[in-house]
């Protein structure tokens, strides 16, 4: 079975939407990742960094969604990574109000032995030195390396985000990161400069706007489904990256036919993410609600028209 390689922020997160408030709560890239791949009924593994106020229950329920979190290192006497955003009343836009990176400013990620020849590596966001780290490990080059990163790391270690980006075969980036790394406010000029850093692919989310995958001069586009409750948006990028990669991970087929459907896979997961508190959606969801929803997906997208 083919395997995917996670890794990414494992935080406390403290949001506020027009809805509610919570307080230290599950959060971070990699625990949504996981969650959205983990409906494909695949191996994966995260590897990421904690500190000792990280509750074993958060761990326990990943391991009960088949996660291998062995390579969640536990820094003794060290802090978890916090964030804390704030959404603007569309809930399209947010503030980040906090970032501490405590135990995450200075991790040394550690693959573990099983995953050195993984076929599947998505590096969610965390600092792209550790995401570079984390493909030198590799014993050999996997078959597709995804990254998905944000502007914190553009504004603090630009760079290092560089030597990542040109590694990478696929960068998954919301529209606003997507200008600011690109300099360009078209996105179809953006997608174009950001292949020239290096991924042949180039998927940019545009959040109930839907998303678009580049490659070579093509364009795909999925629009998000409609939805009548949306209700903390945070994570759902992370859910799309893990629903994408999950699926490729699946049917082991990286060719662009099989993006276009994971692409449909990943903003379905997404979906679902956004109607509950940080990951509490994620952790209940059944494979009965996927089925259905991508049923009303296909539905939502499908036309016949007459070209004459
Ligand atoms: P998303 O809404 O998909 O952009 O992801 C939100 C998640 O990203 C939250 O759970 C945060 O804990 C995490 N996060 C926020 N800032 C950072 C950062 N600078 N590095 C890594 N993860 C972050």
């Amino acid at each position: 079975m083919s395997k995917l390689l996670i890794v990414g922020s494992v935080a406390f997160d403290a949001i506020e939407t027009p809805f509610g408030k919570t307080d230290k709560i599950l959060g971070g890239a990699a625990p949504y990742i996981a969650l959205s791949a983990s409906q494909f009924d695949i191996e994966s593994a995260i590897v990421s960094v904690i500190g000792d106020d990280f509750p074993e229950a958060y761990l326990e329920m990943l391991r009960k969604h088949k996660v291998d979190t062995t390579a969640i290192e536990r820094i003794p006497g060290g802090k978890t990574f916090f964030w804390k955003g704030k959404y603007h009343n569309d809930l399209n836009s947010r503030d980040t109000l906090e970032t501490q990176l405590n135990v995450l400013a200075d991790f040394n990620p550690k693959v573990p032995d099983a995953y050195k020849e993984v076929e599947i590596v998505m590096l969610g966001n965390l600092h792209p030195a550790v995401q570079l780290d984390v493909l030198n490990q590799l014993n050999k080059k996997p078959k597709l390396a995804a990254l998905d990163t944000m502007n914190f790391w553009m504004d603090n270690a630009l760079e290092d985000l560089k030597k990542v980006i040109a590694r990478v075969d696929i960068i998954t980036i919301n529209d606003e990161e997507a200008r600011q790394l690109s300099g360009e406010y078209s996105l179809v000029k953006a997608a174009r400069a950001i292949e020239a850093m290096g991924p042949k692919y180039v998927v940019i989310k545009k959040g109930e706007h839907g998303a678009l995958l580049f490659h070579e001069g093509q364009i795909f586009f999925a629009p998000a489904l409609p939805l009548e409750e949306v209700f903390d948006p945070t994570g759902a990028g992370d859910t799309f990256a893990g629903g994408f990669t999950g699926y490729l991970t699946k049917t082991n087929d990286i060719s662009f036919d099989n993006m276009k459907k994971a692409i449909i896979h990943a903003s379905n997961l997404a979906s679902f993410c956004v109607e509950k508190f940080g990951t509490e959606r994620m952790q209940e969801l059944t494979k009965k609600e996927v089925q259905q929803r991508l049923q009303q997906f296909k539905e939502l997208t499908q036309f016949e028209i007459e070209l004459t």
